[in-house]
């Protein structure tokens, strides 16, 4: 990978994006010494404008940015990387710089959250519960709120047909992290089926 430093004044942009959720994380500058340390410890290093310094993000509150590719654009000067963030990523607290408008979406959010509560084994959280209980209960659960969702879709209120549909989403969601798959394995398998 050949970047083209010279075309602005030995810095080049980079955009930070999660590896996983594609969600804009934030923007930095490179210039040759930042990149060549970032690709050597493969977590993130910046050249801070302002600290006019190399400034390894995570440096002071310890969230890195664990490099998963890294890629120059059509022309070489401007840089794509992609990340694992150990946390939140800006120094407000956000999750990202430009805030959640430019995530994936909602139901990836919760798919990150319910994954997160049986990970951190969260106690007095009802999806680690249900997660305890095993994947019987789990499959019960989609099984029941899938009924129930037939049920309000021949009737005629919307209000409950809505909650059983969030009730079946969120159980699915359960059942899949329990699998280990994620909502973007089963896009992969729809993205194939050409005859939809
Ligand atoms: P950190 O690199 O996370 O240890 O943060 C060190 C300092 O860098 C913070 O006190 C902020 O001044 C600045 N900083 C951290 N994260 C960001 C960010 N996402 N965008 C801009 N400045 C940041
Ligand atoms: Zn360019
Ligand atoms: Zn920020
Ligand atoms: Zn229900």
């Amino acid at each position: 990978m050949t970047i083209d430093f010279n075309k602005s004044g030995g810095l080049v942009p980079v955009i930070i994006q999660d590896n996983r959720t594609l969600q804009v994380l934030m923007l930095g500058y490179m210039n040759e010494e930042a990149l060549a340390k970032t690709k050597q410890e493969g977590r993130v290093t910046f050249f801070s404008r302002s600290k006019n310094r190399l400034w390894t993000k995570g440096e002071e509150s310890g969230n890195f940015l664990i490099v998963k590719s890294i890629d120059p654009d059509c022309d070489q000067d401007t840089i794509l990387i992609k990340v694992v963030p150990q946390n939140v990523v800006c120094h407000t607290g956000s999750f990202s710089c430009f805030g959640k408008k430019y995530s994936k979406g909602f139901v990836y959010e919760l798919q990150e959250k319910i994954s997160k509560r049986i990970d951190e084994k969260t106690e007095n959280s009802y999806t680690y519960s249900l997660y305890q209980r095993g994947i019987n209960k789990m499959a019960q659960k989609v099984g029941e709120e899938a009924v129930e969702l037939i049920i309000e879709a021949k009737d005629n209120n919307e209000e409950l047909l809505k909650n059983e549909a969030a009730d079946l989403l969120y159980h699915f969601l359960i059942l899949l992290k329990s699998k280990r798959v994620l909502l973007e394995d089963i896009e992969e398998v729809l993205k194939k089926r050409d005859q939809l």
